[in-house]
């Protein structure tokens, strides 16, 4: 959980900006290029920026807080990929999330709607208070996004969701394009492009596969194209924040897919063309559907993120389960047949004749796992317990634990 604000360089610190993101970039990839020689070759060594900021004359100019603040991000990206929660850090490449981070912030509030940070080598850097000041903050992000906007963020610890408990229980399923469904038959519908929008980005896309590479108009369209998305962007994440807070004050346990596992894929798959090996014949997937996928599926990490900090932060369970066959199976009978997909949206069981929404069967057969995962109530286990989640209870313990829970 961070607190954002919008800010407001210079022209001055802009540029100096723009030189911390470079120098915490090129520590970022030369360091992880070094770990990754040394993964292949042990006596490989480790990339010093002591030794570095010596041998280089235009490093030794940067800031120095800024580039071991890089090597901090990096090794914690690393220590993440390790412990299973996140993927293996990447290549850092300019205008893809340029930022850098500063150490021992010191804020100073001008007025109600403006306050200052100072920044190495750049000085007060105004941000606007768009809401207020966390308690207490021990680094700072400025980052610029890919409109070339100007940002500042607090890490903050999320506070909790005020609810009292409530005994419900509930599973979501991960629906098609911008919808979840709940076990208890709501189906959450995502915010999607609109339709001015949408054809917008498409012109966009079009004019740009046009335009000459490295042109200005080009870059004026990339620019046009990114700003339109970040607008639909913005939308999502506050559903995402609405969401989930309701979710956490509504349930005091909520089932989820897990991420880790693939996705039964919904993307037509690319078709080979058979008289030329290699090229692919169009597959009929529209443009539309694509671009509402783009910047929904992004958004389900973001979801999945969001919901657990504020559950953990109030008391809630989330369980990840996995979601194979959820989609197959009868919620009512138990039975599994991929007939029973009916079609995208209806499902029909063929052994017990059981109907419903295909996605809010689904939600109902990721409650049930979810349940399974949880230890029975009396055994010590309390709401805010976080379930172990590779050690499923025994089918009596689980039928038990699903009446007490759900009472
Ligand atoms: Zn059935």
């Amino acid at each position: 959980m961070s607190h954002r604000y919008r800010a407001y360089p210079t022209e001055v610190q802009a540029q100096v900006f723009a030189r911390h993101c470079g120098d915490a970039r090129w520590v970022w990839n030369q360091a992880l290029a070094a770990v990754k020689a040394h993964a292949e070759d042990p006596t490989a060594r480790f990339f010093c920026l002591t030794t570095a900021r010596r041998e280089i004359g235009w490093l030794a100019e940067g800031s120095s807080t800024v580039q071991q603040q890089a090597l901090r991000d990096l090794a914690q990206a690393l220590r993440n990929a390790k412990g299973g929660s996140h993927r293996f850090p990447r290549w850092r490449r300019r205008g893809e999330g340029d930022g850098f981070c500063v150490r021992d912030v010191a804020v100073h509030k001008l007025n109600r709607t403006w306050a200052e940070v100072t920044v190495p080598k750049a000085g007060r850097l105004r941000f606007r208070l768009s809401r207020p000041l966390p308690k207490s903050y021990g680094m700072a992000r400025v980052t610029r996004d890919t409109t070339g906007r100007w940002h500042v963020s607090f890490a903050a610890p999320q506070p909790p969701v005020e609810r009292v408990p409530t005994g419900a229980v509930v599973g979501i399923d991960r629906g098609v394009a911008a919808t979840l469904a709940t076990s208890d038959g709501e189906l959450l519908r995502g915010p999607k492009l609109r339709p001015r929008e949408r054809r917008r980005i498409e012109r966009l896309q079009r004019q740009l596969v046009r335009q000459k590479k490295g042109s200005v108009r080009r870059r004026r369209t990339k620019d046009q194209i990114a700003r339109a998305h970040a607008k639909a962007v913005r939308r999502r994440n506050d559903w995402i924040e609405k969401r989930t807070t309701e979710l956490v004050r509504s349930y005091d346990l909520v089932a989820v897919e897990d991420l880790k596992v693939p996705q039964m894929t919904r993307t037509p798959k690319p078709k080979p063309d058979p008289d030329r090996p290699g090229a692919f014949l169009p597959n009929g997937a529209r443009s539309k559907a694509g671009l509402n996928r783009a910047i929904l599926d992004q958004g389900w990490g973001r979801f999945l993120r969001r919901l657990e900090d504020k559950a953990a932060a109030s008391g809630v369970i989330v369980v990840r389960v996995d979601p194979a066959y959820t989609s197959q199976t009868c919620a009512h009978c138990g039975h599994v047949a991929r007939e029973s997909r009916e079609s995208q949206a209806a499902f029909s069981c063929v052994a017990c004749g059981h109907k419903a929404n295909a996605d809010i069967n689904a939600a109902r057969n990721i409650l049930a796992r979810g349940l399974a995962l949880v230890p029975t109530p009396g055994q010590g286990a309390r709401p805010g317990d976080r379930p172990a989640r590779t050690s499923p209870a025994d089918d009596a313990g689980s039928e038990n634990s699903r009446r007490q829970v759900a009472a």
